[in-house]
């Protein structure tokens, strides 16, 4: 830490992203990215004069993809906002709504206490319900912004678009986020209340159901009013916040629609095989709308089982919280990369027996 830093971040406690290594090629279950390529269209998208064009800014309106994302979802291009992933997103709404404290599960995305932090905003950390669901009463009339993934991180678990509506009525004065970031892998949005509750806001991402994570594109629905907000606080931070491969990407993105849903079934397929061999070796696995599923066995230590993994080429994600340490994250890959993760189970959990 250099002499220079303002007081109020010394102590500031950053995120920790997922591994990202260099060192070898490891079966890659640990950041819940896409296992399939961006569809043909998109890839062929990227020619030598889209690079060339990098000479000029991007588009910082990005009107294009508004436009298609509105078409997509059946709104308005004044209900969206764009962001660089939506932990862009994430960021300006806990910096602009913030004001009266922030209140979400004790066990959710990482992140959320971090921009709390970085913002000065009170914390109110709310336990989840001793089999991980979250009971929505906890959330009513807080009179704080209330930020809720749904489906949650690193549960899977989902919580009722009707249970919700009640949340963003008890707390008609307060910003209620909800972070749709895996909700297209069988989750329920609450994009129809968007219309009826000006205190929505909604967060989704092109980085997990459209295999664009390192393009860096997320979004955002709401009435127009929370909109302008946003865009208030983008253009005074840093307007041309999407590159423009990334912009063009995201409108081929959304005009590929069918290749990205038939991906998604897959890995809802896929989910539903690896549940239930894991099942079968005795893991106790919480019910996943995502693209991973939250598994623990009796049978050997949450953190021991990601190393000897690791040590055999497959990430998973673990987690040091003590709630939630016996439980590894294990993002859905391949039918072949699942069926490789429940063979190294096998060789892991009885190689001592
Ligand atoms: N929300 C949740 C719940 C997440 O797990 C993630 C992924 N780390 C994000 C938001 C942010 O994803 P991105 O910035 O790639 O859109």
């Amino acid at each position: 830490m250099s002499r220079f830093l303002k007081e109020q971040y010394q102590s500031l406690e950053a995120y920790t992203p997922g591994e990202q290594p260099r060192d070898m090629q490891y079966i890659k279950l640990n950041t819940n990215e896409s296992p399939y390529p961006p569809a043909p269209s998109v890839v062929e998208a990227m020619t030598g004069e889209q690079v060339e064009l990098l000479r000029l800014y991007s588009d910082p309106t990005a009107k294009h993809l508004k436009e298609r994302l509105a078409g997509l979802y059946g709104v308005e291009p004044e209900n969206i906002f764009v962001s660089n992933g939506s932990d862009e997103v994430l960021n300006f709404a806990f910096m602009a709504f913030g004001g009266n404290g922030a209140a979400f599960p004790d066990i959710s995305y990482g992140f959320y206490e971090v921009y709390a932090d970085l913002y000065g905003i009170q914390a109110e950390k709310i336990l989840l319900e001793a089999d991980f669901s979250i009971d929505y009463r906890k959330y009513c009339g807080k009179n704080k912004m209330v930020v809720i993934a749904n489906p949650n991180a690193p549960t899977g678990m989902t919580i009722p678009v009707s249970q919700i509506e009640e949340i963003l009525k008890t707390n008609p004065n307060s910003l209620v986020l909800i972070d749709e970031a895996y909700v297209d892998f069988g989750g329920e949005s609450c994009l129809p209340l968007i219309a009826r509750y000006d205190n929505l806001l909604m967060t989704r991402t092109f980085s997990k159901s459209r295999c664009l994570a390192g393009g860096r594109l997320g979004y955002a629905f709401a009435n127009p009013a929370i909109i302008a907000d946003l865009e208030k606080i983008k253009y005074s931070t840093n307007p041309y916040n999407i590159n423009r491969l990334t912009l063009l990407l995201g409108e081929k993105t959304v005009d590929a629609e069918s290749y990205y849903l038939e991906k998604c079934a897959e890995i809802q397929k896929t989910r539903a095989w690896t549940a239930e061999q894991l099942e079968g070796l005795g893991f106790t696995v919480l019910p996943s709308s995502a693209n991973f599923l939250f598994a623990k066995t009796d049978k050997m230590d949450g953190g021991e089982l990601y190393r000897k993994l690791k040590e055999r080429g497959i990430l998973v994600r673990h987690f040091t919280n003590p709630r939630i340490c016996q439980f590894n994250r294990i993002t859905i890959g391949t039918m072949e990369q699942m069926a490789v993760l429940v063979g190294t189970l096998k060789e892991v959990l009885y190689e001592n027996v």
